[in-house]
């Protein structure tokens, strides 16, 4: 069983009771299949023994990802699992997706600044600026601004269209949990990685084909977990997504004009 990346994993027995007993009082994990708020994930009762706990509402096994490798949970957040979503979301402690969010924003940065300098070069028209080094950081600050928009319009039209959600929540925490869920929904830019790796083998039509699977891929992920975050069916979160990345596209690049002129 593998425990070493979840939040509840040292205790011992005392401090299983302690947290049984205070769980009663504070619900903080939640039912990976229906999303119903429950006190613990398991119960240890030695070094060797736990007992799975069981959601009162579905009956199921709360969270099975608990005892799964976190590069197992990873491939089921890439093939849009909605209860690896909510797994990584709520009960388990997200470093590894942090640093793993890093990787991908260089990941999808060097893609950017990649292709822009193709298009740059076809272009004819040298921009040293954006095929130089600089360019690269350019892309990477276009990417996080690319973020924050998002997440912005995202939790605008949550406090609009859910405004019980966000007062229970905390405007603050529900932030955060957005912001999670942009992250997860960014592992589709690992579908990237063999058009840097075999671009040069491709087409520029090829190129632009799975450029646009990967942007289906990533809408997909966006509706799911938008879907689980602010409570919404996923055809209410595919008509909230939809204009929401229209209107992020706009003002990313109005600023990434910008961005280009100024620096
Ligand atoms: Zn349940």
């Amino acid at each position: 069983m593998y425990f070493s990346n979840h939040k509840p994993v040292k205790m011992t027995k005392s401090s299983a009771q302690q947290q049984s007993s205070f769980s009663k009082q504070q619900k903080k994990y939640i039912c990976i299949n229906c999303g119903h708020p429950i006190a613990e994930l398991y119960r240890q009762y030695t070094n060797t023994a736990i007992k799975t706990s069981h959601c009162e509402k579905c009956h199921k096994v709360a969270d099975k990802y608990i005892e799964f490798d976190p590069i197992i949970i990873l491939v089921d957040a890439m093939l849009l699992s909605q209860e690896s979503y909510r797994h990584m979301l709520h009960n388990r402690n997200f470093k590894l997706n942090w640093k793993l969010s890093l990787v991908l924003l260089l990941l999808e940065s060097f893609a950017l600044w990649r292709q822009k300098g193709i298009v740059s070069l076809q272009k004819d028209v040298l921009q040293h600026e954006i095929i130089s080094e600089k360019g690269f950081y350019i892309c990477c600050l276009q990417n996080m601004i690319d973020y924050v928009i998002i997440t912005l319009i995202l939790l605008i039209v949550a406090c609009v269209q859910r405004p019980a959600l966000i007062s229970c929540t905390g405007i603050n925490k529900f932030a955060v949990i957005l912001l999670k869920a942009i992250t997860i929904a960014n592992l589709s830019k690992m579908f990237l990685l063999p058009l840097i790796v075999w671009r040069e083998n491709t087409t520029d039509l090829g190129a632009n084909i799975h450029q646009l699977l990967v942007l289906g891929h990533h809408l997909l992920a966006l509706v799911y977990i938008y879907a689980i975050v602010g409570s919404f069916k996923k055809l209410q979160a595919f008509l909230i997504i939809l204009p929401a990345f229209v209107v992020k596209e706009y003002i990313k690049s109005n600023i990434s004009v910008y961005l280009e002129y100024y620096f």
